[in-house]
């Protein structure tokens, strides 16, 4: 597993001053080019949660969808979305959050989950971790509870772990920048 998990990390891309002077830019689509690595990827996640008792994973717009789907089929769970302003077409609940540069905005259906849901939170990268708070008050707020957030790279020099750890949201990274 460490070696896959190495060849996870090598496979990320840097795009420094993206989107903005300052930004190292974490680009997995590299990643997604090289089978062996995006295999490895799903796999890791596949091991830890497997016997997790998971019945939801939700996926964050747009990048979390790519690892999300490759997951829920792989556990044998369903994907719930986790979508930009004005993209879902049923009856939203939405959340707005501070981003690592500017601000946005989640939305889920309302009726996307219910109390008897066990939801895994996926996305690819966790900064501040801004979006995955949001996500989690999404996802609380049908009653449902929150496994853990997992990501495949978290930038820990910009907080987001320590957030998540003091609002009691469990955290796993596959590598770390
Ligand atoms: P945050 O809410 O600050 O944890 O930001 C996480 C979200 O923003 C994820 O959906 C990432 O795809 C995106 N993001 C934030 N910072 C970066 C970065 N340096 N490189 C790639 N994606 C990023």
């Amino acid at each position: 597993m460490e070696a896959s998990l190495k060849e996870v990390k090598d496979s990320i891309g840097a795009i420094h001053d993206y989107p903005k002077p300052g930004i190292v830019f974490r680009d997995i689509t590299p990643l997604l080019q090289n089978h062996d690595a995006f295999k490895s990827s799903i796999d890791a996640l596949k091991q830890r949660y497997e016997k997790s008792g998971v019945t939801q994973i939700a996926a964050i717009e747009a990048r979390g969808f790519l690892f999300g789907s490759a997951l829920a089929y792989a556990l044998g769970c369903g994907i719930t979305l986790l979508r930009k302003p004005g993209k879902l077409p049923g009856n939203i609940v939405s959340q707005t959050y501070a981003l690592e540069y500017g601000t946005d905005e989640l939305q889920m259906h309302e009726n996307a989950l219910t109390s008897n849901d066990k939801v895994l939170i996926i996305d690819d990268l966790l900064a501040t971790g801004g979006t995955v708070l949001a996500a989690d008050k999404l996802i609380r707020s049908t009653g449902a509870t929150v496994a853990e957030a997992a990501f495949v790279v978290s930038l820990p020099e910009l907080g987001g772990e320590d957030k998540l750890r003091q609002a009691g949201v469990a955290c796993y990274t596959l590598c770390q920048f």
